[in-house]
């Protein structure tokens, strides 16, 4: 389907740009001057409006309101030192996009809104790109059903929206995690490989639980058995036993990360072994056991790279070591140089806006 309809401007009167504290930004509490929208009706999708970041009129009937039809993406925006801005693997993140839209019942959204349109509002709003490490322009599209009326239904209308916000280097501190053994985030024939906001709605309580418990993070393993690992809420996992890499293999329960592709592609271009398969916590608590198990880590577009430092399993409760020449640390400093146009980048992960 080829996508005739124009992008339509309407440029902010003064730009909030000079009174943002970019030194004090709150993650995802601060949004650039622009924002994008694109109306669904009638079977097609209308103009792509980029306006003045703002509130949006809906009715209380409103779709979203009531059956959660409402799936997003999370991508970045990187400014080098010549001051050209890229983004990272954004196709990766159009194709994860409709792959959501078509299980949550939406429409799918054609290149030319998705990345034309994002593209366009993000050369709109480059200034709000900071320069130098871990500074960031954080995307986030999403798509929400917006026909008002509550019958149980799928909305015959949806928004596509873009906000931008201002991100920093995301510094956690050290996370401990708690595996999974009672509460699941995703089934088999569920929607854990897209991105729907009800799938981070429902793993709200029991991360709380967990936080109550002194973890950051919980390690979400299969609903079935609870045997092995799957992913964390924001993140994919990888472990390393001995000098190998693994993960889980991606399946309709787990969120594809850009991130984690990203990670196996380099380790792999750096000769280290990485097995995408079933990994069970048993295998991970042998290991923590006979000091095979090196390192933890999440991989995520927010953080990019998070060592775990330790973790709770049952009764079992381990630290891991503190390792010289991560494997974290050299995936995270690889991909951060790939962002940020200081390396070659022989997979063409970069596009230049
Ligand atoms: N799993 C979940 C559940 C997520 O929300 C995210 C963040 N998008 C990830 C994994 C990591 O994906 P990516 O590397 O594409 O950011």
């Amino acid at each position: 389907m080829t996508h005739t309809n124009q992008i339509v401007i309407d440029k902010v009167r003064k730009s909030r740009i000079d009174s943002t504290d970019f030194d004090n930004l709150t993650f995802g509490k601060t949004f650039s001057d622009h924002m994008l929208e694109c109306t669904w009706k009638n079977g097609s999708w209308g103009d792509v409006e980029i306006k003045p970041y703002g509130p949006i009129m809906v009715e209380p009937s409103c779709k979203v309101f009531h059956y959660g039809q409402a799936i997003f993406e999370g991508m970045k925006a990187f400014k080098d030192d010549q001051d050209d801005v890229f983004l990272f693997r954004p196709a990766d993140n159009w194709i994860r996009f409709n792959a959501s839209a078509k299980r949550l019942a939406m429409p799918e959204v054609p290149e030319e809104i998705f990345m034309d349109g994002l593209k366009k509002l993000v050369e709109l709003d480059k200034d709000w790109v900071r320069k130098g490490d871990g500074q960031s322009l954080y995307l986030r599209p999403f798509m929400i059903a917006s026909e008002n009326g509550v019958a149980a239904a799928p909305s015959t209308e949806y928004k596509f929206m873009v906000v931008m916000s201002p991100a920093r280097a995301y510094y956690r501190g050290e996370v401990r995690v708690v595996i999974a053994t009672s509460y699941s985030r995703a089934a088999d024939g569920g929607v854990g490989y897209a991105k729907a906001a009800g799938n981070y709605a429902a793993s709200f309580y029991p991360n709380n639980l967990a936080l109550e418990e002194g973890f950051q993070q919980i390690i979400w393993t299969d609903a079935a058995s609870h045997e092995y690992l799957e992913e964390a809420g924001t993140m994919n996992i990888f472990v390393r036993i001995g000098d190998k890499l693994l993960t889980s293999p991606h399946n309709d329960r787990i969120l594809n990360g850009v991130t984690r592709r990203s990670v196996i592609q380099l380790a792999k271009d750096m000769g280290i072994e990485v097995e995408e398969r079933r990994v069970s916590i048993n295998e991970i608590n042998e290991a923590a056991r006979a000091g095979e198990l090196k390192e933890m880590f999440g991989s995520g577009t927010a953080a990019v790279i998070v060592p775990i430092k330790g973790y709770k399993h049952l009764e079992f409760v381990h630290e891991l070591p503190t390792m010289e020449h991560s494997y974290a640390e050299r995936f995270k400093k690889e991909l951060n140089d790939i962002q940020y146009n200081r390396t070659e980048d022989p997979h063409q992960w970069r596009v230049k806006i």
